[in-house]
Order: structure tokens, then C-alpha cells, then sequence
């Protein structure tokens, strides 16, 4: 096993975060996971109630992270909404909240965790983006953007601290079975899975195993890669 590290999940209080969350635990690492509402989790996860689209309650989070677990090593910046509407009818609000969370939030988490792994001078940042950010997605221009968005962000993240051994990857999910998922309409759920050439949606728990990958040491020299778990949606694009 790579040496345990200080990992922080957010959106660890279900779906992939939770799997995720879960998976570094069993591997012997010390996990926090964020959300709005956490709840209790597990008693092995440190759950801290953190919305990321607060700068504030951004650092208060990680200064109770570091208070009980030490300086985070491995962020996974997975928490994500969507608002789905087609683009004549969105909003305003419903296009900036969703930057606001998926992008904007995860930008914030980043730049916090920073700064301790370059002090460390070792460091994992891992985002998780979604096939339509480079598919592109009818009815959802909000979420495609702020997916498309992490992508230039982590590889600019990758080439400026990349020479203090942080790297930063990210992943590209097709459908995976969570109550994001859940949340389309059945008919929806079965055109999108119909188009996977694997046919059928993923387990949140294929999802982490590839998080828990990059993380690892085995992963040293991956940096500003783009992660294609989606089965076959994507063609590896
Ligand atoms: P879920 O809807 O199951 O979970 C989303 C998580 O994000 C929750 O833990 C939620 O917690 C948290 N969250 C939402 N808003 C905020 C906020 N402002 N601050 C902090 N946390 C927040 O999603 P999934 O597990 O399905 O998705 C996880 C990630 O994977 C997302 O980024 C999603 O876009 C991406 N993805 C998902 C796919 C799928 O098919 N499921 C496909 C491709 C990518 P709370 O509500 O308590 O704040």
C-alpha cells in the first residue's frame, strides 16, 4: 500500500464521493469528506458540513480537517449539482449556480489544498468532471461548461505546481448509478445507458477505485490527464 495520507472528499456523503470516501478508509488512509449536510457517515470518516460555494466556510472546513487529521496530501473534488433546462429557457441563476458549485467551489477547495502540499512538497489534486464535458449535453449548457471548465483549471493547476511533485488529474465519468442519476426520467436513464457500448451505467464503486489510483504512488508521474470511466461513451476522448 502507498504511505496512509490525509484525503479529503467532497460531496462524501453519498453517490461516488461516498464510495470514494470509503474505499480510502478501507486502504488505511485518514478521510474527511464535505458537503452542505453531511450527517453522520461512518464513524472511521470525519464528516464536516462545508458549502463550497462559501470562500469562509471553505477555510473553516479545512482548518477543522487539519485540526483532527493533519495537513490534507489528496483532495478529491467531486461534489457537483446540475440544473438541467434547455438553453432558451435557463436562467441566469440556474446557469451561475451550477459554475458556481461544480467549478467556481471545486476552484476554491483547490486553491486551499494547495497550500499545504506545496509546504509538503507532495500533493494530489483530483477532479471529477463528467463525459459531457467534452460530449457537450442538450439541456445541460451549465453543467457541461463548469465540467469542460475543470478541465483547462486542473491543467493549469498541473503545470504550476507540477515542479513541487502536486499533480492534478481529472476524471471523466459516464452515467454512474447515484441519485444524480436517478433524479433523470426513466426514459432519459435508458437513452443515455443505450448509448454506452459497455450498455449499462457504472457502480459508484468503479468510479473510486480510479480516484484511489491517482492517488496513489503508483500514479506519480500521471499530471494533467483527463480519465475516460465511462464505457465507451466518451471513445476515450
Ligand atoms: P450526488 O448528487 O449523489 O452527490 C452530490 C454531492 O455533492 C453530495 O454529497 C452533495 O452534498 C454535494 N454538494 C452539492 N452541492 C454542494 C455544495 N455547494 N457544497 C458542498 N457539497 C455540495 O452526485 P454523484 O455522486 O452522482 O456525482 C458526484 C460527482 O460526479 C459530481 O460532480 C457529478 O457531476 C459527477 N458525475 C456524476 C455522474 C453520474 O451519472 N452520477 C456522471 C458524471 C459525473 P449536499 O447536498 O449535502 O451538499
Amino acid at each position: 500500500m502507498s504511505e496512509a495520507r490525509t484525503v479529503v472528499v467532497t460531496g462524501g456523503n453519498r453517490g461516488i464521493g461516498l464510495a470514494t470516501a470509503k474505499l480510502f478508509v478501507d486502504l488505511g488512509h485518514r478521510v474527511a469528506i464535505t458537503a452542505r449536510d453531511p450527517g453522520h457517515i461512518d464513524d472511521r470518516i470525519l464528516a464536516v458540513s462545508c458549502d463550497q460555494t462559501d470562500s469562509k466556510a471553505v477555510d473553516v472546513a479545512f482548518e477543522e480537517i487539519e485540526s483532527n487529521l493533519g495537513a490534507v496530501e489528496v483532495l478529491v473534488a467531486n461534489a457537483g449539482i446540475t440544473r438541467d433546462q434547455l438553453v432558451l429557457r435557463m436562467s441566469d441563476d440556474d446557469f451561475s449556480a451550477v459554475i458556481e458549485t461544480n467549478l467556481t467551489g471545486s476552484y476554491r477547495m483547490a486553491r486551499r489544498a494547495a497550500r499545504p502540499m506545496l509546504r509538503a512538497r507532495w500533493g494530489r489534486l483530483i477532479f471529477v468532471s463528467s463525459v459531457v464535458g467534452l460530449l457537450g449535453s442538450a439541456g445541460q449548457v451549465n453543467y457541461s461548461a463548469s465540467k469542460a471548465g475543470l478541465i483547462g483549471m486542473a491543467r493549469s493547476m498541473a503545470r504550476e505546481l507540477g515542479s513541487r511533485n502536486i499533480t492534478a488529474n481529472i476524471l471523466s465519468p459516464g452515467p454512474v448509478e447515484t441519485e444524480m442519476f436517478a433524479a433523470l426520467t426513466q426514459e432519459q436513464q435508458t437513452t443515455i445507458t443505450e448509448q454506452v457500448p459497455l450498455n449499462r451505467v457504472a457502480q459508484p464503486e468503479e468510479i473510486a477505485e480510479t480516484i484511489a489510483f491517482l492517488a496513489s504512488d503508483s500514479a506519480a508521474y500521471i499530471t494533467g490527464a483527463v480519465i475516460p470511466i465511462d464505457g465507451g461513451l466518451g471513445m476515450g476522448h
